[in-house]
């Protein structure tokens, strides 16, 4: 067996790593012997070929998961926990490492990938793997004596299928409750960013998780993705990804009856109120359009600022925006790297394009930086891009950009940023900005959205239900709502 599957190969003069499938504890080429290349978007570099897999090689994993399932599924939870914890430790003892490869891979400033992805990724594994100590099911007597009690039981083989925006941090958000329940997987990390899911296949090896519990397919959804959610061995299907392709995996999974749940894009309102700390609604709100070049689905793309303080606040929105350093991810000093690829930076330029044709006004951004330094020249950046002037029924206003743009527009009443913000098909996050409490459990409760945050953004308590309302997806995952996710209850009645 090999002890990693990051094989150096040559492509030209440029020696490249090989991504290989991680199934049932051994790193394998694809069935297909075919590999896809994998760019550093901040340089257009290849660095990594990755296995290109088909239905074989899932079928592969699966079995290797169902074999192996049949121990792991017996293993006590404090074993469980035990091993989780190994690989949480594992990460921590790798923390620089995985920075630097979750950084190329995507093209995130270094900076955020030590802050948030990489420590993210261990608090996952802790998290589950002491919540399985925890959890308790329930149990009672009705009035003619019988006990009924609740029995929770894996199911079995779980697909698990994430995005490149936040690589590591949201496979090891599925990898740990699947696995920490007692199921084993199969993951399919997007082919833009399949580094860290090397690297993380290899820790849970050297932890000691037995062969067949994580199994890592890599290659391009539409064939390993599909061939997972249409396995008829696979009862659970955890997604995180788009809209469009979350109704692909449904219309896949349905008629398989599989236990299925979508964490999909956003359309993120951000609410200022004139009665906001307003330092506080700026630095943050510029936080909330462009951490991660906006590539974050709770990025809050739609900015609504009180009539009295529009003008203020925009000035010194975009006075801070300015201040942000573009540039190359790997400087600890970076604010805003490059985008995934270079069909993404397309696809959101289009969008910048047709902000100027539905009447918008481009105040800073909506180009590519110039006179960046050499190793990143080449790399698909953009500036952060602040459009005023919109119709809230436009198409940049309706739909997920998913890059460094936001609106900013005027509201005049509590009810009319409430319908601005709930005027769309998704309903992913909303924050709101107010030093008036009542008023902010009032429009807390009229948002539809699955999480709203009051004067703050992005801070994640792990045990809090997370998950979208509308077209941003279905189901609830985080803290107890994962394990109940990834286990079935069975009720047993037992007449005394
Ligand atoms: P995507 O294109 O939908 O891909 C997500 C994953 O699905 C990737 O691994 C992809 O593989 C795979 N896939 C593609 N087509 C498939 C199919 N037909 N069947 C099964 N799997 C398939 O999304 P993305 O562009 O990677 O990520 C950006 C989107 O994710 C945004 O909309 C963002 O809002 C959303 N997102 C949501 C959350 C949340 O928690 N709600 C969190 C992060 C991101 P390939 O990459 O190989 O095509």
């Amino acid at each position: 067996m090999q002890e990693a599957s990051a094989l150096a190969c040559g492509i030209g003069f440029l020696a490249v790593k090989r991504i290989l499938n991680f199934i049932d504890g051994q790193f394998r080429p694809a069935c297909s012997g075919q590999s896809l290349p994998n760019v550093n978007p901040a340089t257009g570099q290849v660095i990594a070929e990755i296995a290109e897999s088909g239905p074989e090689d899932v079928d592969a994993a699966v079995a290797a998961a169902s074999r192996a399932f049949a121990s792991w599924h017996r293993t006590p939870a404090e074993e469980r926990s035990r091993l989780l914890i190994r690989v949480a430790d594992l990460i921590e003892e790798n923390f620089e490492e995985l920075a630097r490869l979750e950084s190329e891979d995507t093209g995130k400033p270094i900076a955020l990938a030590r802050r948030v992805d990489v420590p993210r990724a261990v608090r996952n594994f802790r998290f589950f793997a002491t919540a399985i100590l925890h959890s308790e099911t329930p149990c009672h007597m009705t009035d003619d004596r019988a006990l009924n009690y609740t029995i929770r039981h894996p199911l079995g083989v779980a697909g698990l299928i994430s995005p490149w925006n936040l690589p590591l941090y949201l496979l090891s958000w599925k990898i740990a409750p699947a696995i920490a329940a007692g199921n084993c997987c199969v993951a399919k990390p997007s082919e833009l960013t399949p580094l860290t899911a090397d690297r993380l296949a290899a820790l849970t090896l050297e932890a000691g998780i037995p062969p067949g519990v994580v199994n890592v397919v890599h290659g391009p959804g539409g064939s390993a993705g599909r061939a997972l959610t249409s396995h008829p061995n696979v009862p659970l299907i955890s997604f995180t990804g788009g809209t469009k392709t979350g109704a692909d995996v449904m219309a896949c999974a349905g008629p398989l009856f599989k236990k299925v749940s979508l964490e999909l894009g956003g359309k993120n309102p951000n609410i200022v109120f004139a009665d906001a700390d307003l330092d506080e609604a700026v630095a943050t709100s510029i936080q909330s359009s462009f951490a991660n070049q906006g590539e974050i689905c709770l990025c809050g793309s739609r900015l609504f600022v009180e009539k009295p303080i529009y003008d203020q606040f925009l000035e010194r929105f975009l006075e801070g925006t300015r201040k942000l350093r573009i540039g190359d991810p790997q400087d600890a000093s970076t604010d805003v790297g490059a985008l995934i690829s270079e069909a993404h930076l397309r696809k959101v330029e289009g969008y910048v394009a047709l902000a100027r044709e539905e009447g918008g006004r481009i105040l800073i951004g909506g180009k590519r930086p110039e006179n960046l330094p050499e190793p990143v020249r080449d790399g698909y950046f953009l500036e952060p891009t602040v459009i005023t002037g919109l119709d809230c029924r436009g198409r940049v206003m309706q739909e997920e950009i998913f890059g460094p743009v936001v609106t900013v527009t005027p509201f005049e009443s509590p009810e009319e940023a409430i319908a601005q913000a709930n005027g769309t098909r998704y309903g992913l996050s909303a924050s709101l900005w107010t030093r008036d409490l009542q008023k902010a459990h009032r429009i807390a409760a009229a948002l539809e959205s699955g999480t709203v945050w009051v004067n703050t953004w992005l801070l994640r308590d792990l045990r809090v239900p997370f998950g979208g309302m509308k077209e941003s997806g279905l189901g609830r995952e985080g803290g107890f709502a994962s394990l109940e996710f990834f286990t079935e209850a069975k009720n047993v009645c037992v007449k005394l």
